[in-house]
């Protein structure tokens, strides 16, 4: 934390978007950057990145402004998570999954949830994510099967399997999606509630010991019979759809739209690095004088160009308000795994042997893009989604 953000009793200055990504990329090149083959090679959850980044200010990155936050739409957090996923891509993971965590605990905070929630979120104590998915609805993850039951007056019951909760184990508190127990509520009756890290009956599965994404900790949840205080419902029972489209989907969406892009143009680095410095010390020559290397960067670039303005068009259409803007962000992620997972395999091609071999940073990359196709909403659902969208259909059916 720069001291001309924040005074001596730990209260934090709004800094513009331009400051923000300043203070970013300082803590991704200082921090993040030295810790990425550590968190890739051990699984390990990227606690220092994650605690510099919240030190910094930047906990409340999506926190508006009126609760202390940074006030930053999906537009900054594409960008934030398009920096640190340039250098790890499971920090910008993490972080990005607290910051949608904390959009969507800010949507209709009560001022109690401020308190417990936002007022920490802000100062950098508390971490957040979200714990949607569950193995019986899979990328279905709007459909929990996970209960939710009134038990007194003061509280709610939960109980239920939750599959791939990144931040698992580290976070402070969980946003939950569940059903309603009570057979006589309405069909299909979703609402989110928050539980607490340390509350009685949550069982957490095994360390997460995925292909690419390996440091962030996506494990899997029991919830026992857990008793939550009514106060932590979010919004009305009920009103865990209206969050998936208008908090979880765009924040998300563009959180890991950023991260892969981040991943897409460090590999785009590489290449143009590898093409300057690769010499043939036979003829003199340099792998960058050759035409047909030549055009197939060209047409890498043009690649990531025209997918990041996509993605930073989606962004900026929801932040503003622009009634077509879901179709646009739904398309952004899908295109950028496609970009991210094309980008790193035409890379290795371009790099040869180099890019191949044993501990080249391209395995990493190759393994980290391929987690954008199947983190719901899955890149064929994203692209089933936009058709429904300009159809007129429902989205969901
Ligand atoms: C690294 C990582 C981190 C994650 N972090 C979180 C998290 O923090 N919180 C959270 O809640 N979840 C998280 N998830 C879970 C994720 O979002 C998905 O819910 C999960 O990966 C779905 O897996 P599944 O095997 O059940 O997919 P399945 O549902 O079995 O799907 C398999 C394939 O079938 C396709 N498919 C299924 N139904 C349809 C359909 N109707 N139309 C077209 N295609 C369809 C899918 O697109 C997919 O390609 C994470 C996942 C990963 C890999």
């Amino acid at each position: 934390m720069s001291e001309n953000q924040s005074d001596p009793g730990g209260r934090y200055y709004p800094m513009d978007l331009d400051a923000i990504l300043g203070r970013v990329r300082e803590i991704a090149g200082d921090i993040v950057e030295p810790m990425a083959e550590q968190t890739d090679r051990d699984a390990r959850w990227p606690e220092e990145s994650i605690r510099a980044l919240q030190q910094a200010g930047l906990g409340g990155l999506t926190v508006p402004a009126e609760f202390g936050g940074l006030g930053q739409g999906s537009f900054g957090l594409t960008q934030v998570c398009e920096i640190l996923g340039q250098e790890c891509a499971s920090t910008a993971m993490c972080f990005g999954m607290h910051s949608v965590g904390a959009a969507v605990l800010s949507a209709k905070a009560t001022p109690d949830q401020y308190e417990r929630y936002l007022k920490p979120i802000v100062e950098g104590r508390h971490l957040t994510t979200l714990s949607l998915s569950e193995a019986g609805t899979g990328s279905h993850f709007y459909i929990p099967e996970t209960r939710l039951e009134a038990v007194s007056a003061e509280h709610y019951q939960v109980t239920g399997h939750k599959t791939f909760v990144t931040n698992g184990g580290y976070a402070d508190s969980y946003v939950v999606s569940t059903v309603a127990a009570d057979p006589g509520a309405p069909l299909g009756q979703f609402s989110c509630i928050v539980v607490e890290q340390d509350a009685e009956g949550m069982h957490w599965g095994g360390p997460w010991n995925g292909l690419g994404m390996r440091g962030n900790s996506s494990r899997a949840l029991e919830l026992e019979k857990v008793l939550v205080p009514r106060s932590n419902l979010l919004g009305d029972e009920g009103d865990q759809i209206w969050y998936v489209f208008q908090v979880v989907a765009p924040y998300f969406l563009m959180a890991m739209a950023g991260t892969y892009l981040g991943i897409a143009s460090a590999a785009l680095e590489e290449a143009r690095n590898h093409l300057i410095r690769r010499h043939y010390t036979g003829t003199g020559s340099s792998l960058s004088q050759l035409p047909v290397l030549q055009h197939r960067l060209g047409c890498l670039w043009g690649m990531l160009e025209r997918t990041r303005r996509l993605g930073y068009h989606a962004a900026i259409a929801y932040d503003s308000g622009d009634p077509d803007a879901l179709p646009a962000v739904f398309t952004a992620k899908a295109e950028v795994a496609d970009c991210a997972v094309n980008m790193v395999n035409e890379v290795m091609t371009l790099t040869g042997g180099a890019g191949y071999r044993d501990g080249s940073t391209l395995h990493k990359w190759l393994r980290d893009a391929r987690a954008a196709h199947v983190m719901a909403p899955t890149t064929d659902m994203l692209r089933i989604w936009t058709g429904r969208a300009l159809l007129g259909q429902p989205i969901l059916s």
